[in-house]
């Protein structure tokens, strides 16, 4: 196979970007934008050793799964990277996805018979709780709003999105005449110049309550009051919902819910907070680390259940607030509690877990590394008249291990749970976590990949997979949240080790007394 062949390919399997797989004279071949089931005419681009990636050039026979996108930048933008395939089958691909990962990164021999039925959501658009819009030009020089096309930093224009809250729309309007009447240089990535890089909006599900944050390569913006007048204008009173039927667009005041599972029906939308965050390093990453307020409240509020959460710009909040009600019901399931437990909480961001475990527990303590969250989560826990809670800034891997060697009694743990970024836990934390001896761990993952790298690992210290599920967080990409529970054989066995009794020995003592008492 050589680049620029055109070859004809039948998609077998789907990657885990959601580019579709087939095989050409013994190739894997990779074609971005094909559904499991096409037959595709494609064009060989590069040719590596044993496998190649081929651009798509005509569907010859579509798959059954193929579906017509809602949003018409669908292709372009790297954000969805699965509207094109029906929201069934998309599940069905991130169940395979967690359950390839579990068994050839993780070992595990039965991981399909481990895993629950995957939690999908009953409208998969407009779920998104928060946004990030990239601020440029385009090719004319005209100030833009947008979202980067997929592997790139090139900015795709775009005036709303369906994945986000309606009021996206009104918002990027806003933004889009401020930056008009006040003359306000948008930021060119290349040069390193210019002041506005980004637009990040918040919305309260729960409460209604809308933050926008504008970041800024400097100090400060022109005319800051017709900024705030403008947002004001457009957000306040803004429809809360839209609905997509047979195609069709339209938009919903407060009030007419249809019973479906969005939690903000009925609440109607205020402004809560417009903040300037600073961020004048030449980075990709997007927020600075200080933030002055402009109007409002530093923090909005939502909630979770009956939960209510302060959350500062800067601090971690799930994005997809309806399957963050499913998602804890299952770290909580999976996590047992009594009310007699004392449980930590690792990568807690501004506790929302924490809390909800902090009900049923006896005590629970929360380490998280970014500041603001943590003075969230103390926050949260007073707002929510929580006593038996205690939280620790810093990163997890330091902080843990620090406190367990100082007081092991203090600092003990009968449940754990985890829900690290992408690149999962250290391993330093989890030879901890080891010798913490905990009953239980419940792992709530974003990557799977590494979700099952640390399987292994933990898999070695005892700990066995009991059971997996999964939850469709991010409908329309290949990104998936799991949640595991894993029970530690080796728990019980802490006190006897230190009398010098290993867990063999341990083993074969409880298996006789198994035997007499049956
Ligand atoms: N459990 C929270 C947050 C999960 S996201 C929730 O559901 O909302 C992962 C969190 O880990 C983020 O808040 C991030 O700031 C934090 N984090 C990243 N690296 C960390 C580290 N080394 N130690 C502690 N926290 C860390």
């Amino acid at each position: 196979m050589n680049k620029n062949d055109i070859c004809e390919i039948i998609i077998e399997d789907m990657g885990k970007d959601g580019e579709g797989i087939g095989h050409v004279d013994g190739m894997t071949v990779f074609v971005k934008d094909t559904v499991v089931g096409d037959r595709a005419t494609v064009k060989v681009m590069k040719v590596k050793k044993n496998l190649a990636y081929a651009r798509l050039m005509e569907i010859r026979e579509p798959s059954p799964y193929r579906v017509t996108p809602i949003c018409e930048k669908a292709v372009q933008c790297g954000g969805c990277t699965l509207q094109h395939i029906s929201y069934e089958k998309q599940l069905e691909l991130l169940q395979n996805h967690v359950k390839n990962c579990l068994t050839r990164i993780g070992g595990l021999k039965d991981a399909e018979a481990l895993m629950e039925p995957v939690l999908g959501m009953e409208e998969p658009f407009h779920f998104r709780n928060k946004m990030q819009f990239p601020v440029g030009t385009d090719r004319d020089g005209t100030p833009q709003l947008g979202f980067y096309a997929g592997r790139t930093h090139s900015l795709i224009p775009l005036s709303d999105c369906p994945v986000g809250h309606p009021v996206n729309r009104v918002i990027l309007q806003a933004v889009k005449e401020y930056i008009r009447e006040a003359h306000v240089p948008v930021y060119d990535e290349e040069k390193h110049e210019g002041l506005l890089r980004h637009v990040l909006t918040r919305v309260g599900f729960g409460t209604g309550q809308v933050m926008v944050c504008l970041v800024v390569n400097g100090d400060r913006l022109p005319e800051e009051d017709l900024l705030v007048e403008k947002l004001r204008t457009a957000v306040d009173g803004t429809p809360v919902e839209r609905t997509f039927e047979d195609g069709v667009i339209s938009d919903r005041t407060p009030g007419n819910g249809t019973g479906k599972e969005r939690p903000q029906d009925g609440r109607p939308l205020r402004l809560a907070s417009v903040c300037m965050n600073f961020n004048t390093e030449k980075t990709n990453r997007i927020l600075g680390f200080h933030s002055r307020v402009i109007f409002g409240t530093a923090v909005i509020e939502d909630t979770i259940g009956d939960i209510r959460f302060e959350i500062a710009p800067e601090s971690f909040f799930q994005v997809n607030p309806v399957q963050t009600g499913k998602l804890y019901g299952k770290a909580l399931e999976y996590a047992g509690l009594t009310g007699e437990e004392t449980v930590w909480d690792m990568y807690c961001g501004i506790g929302t877990i924490s809390l909800f475990l902090a009900r049923k527990a006896k005590k629970v303590y929360g380490v998280e590394i970014v500041p603001q969250a943590i003075g969230n989560a103390k926050r949260n826990a007073e707002l929510n008249g929580f006593q038996n809670t205690e939280f620790f800034v810093g990163k997890a891997e330091e902080i843990v291990p620090k406190l367990y060697a100082e007081d092991p009694d203090r600092y003990r743990a009968d449940v754990v749970v985890v829900d690290p970024p992408r690149k999962g836990c250290d391993s330093e934390l989890l030879s901890t976590i080891a010798s913490m001896s905990p009953k239980r761990l419940v792992y709530v993952s974003c990557d799977p990949a590494t979700l099952a790298r640390d399987i292994a690992i933990l898999s070695k210290e005892g700990f066995v997979v009991e059971k997996v599920a999964t939850v469709d967080m991010f409908p329309h990409s290949m990104h998936v949240e799991t949640v595991v529970l894993l029970n530690n054989k080796f728990a019980k066995v802490k006190d006897f080790v230190q009398i010098g009794i290993d867990a063999e020995d341990y083993y074969r003592i409880k298996d006789s007394e198994k035997d007499t008492d049956e």
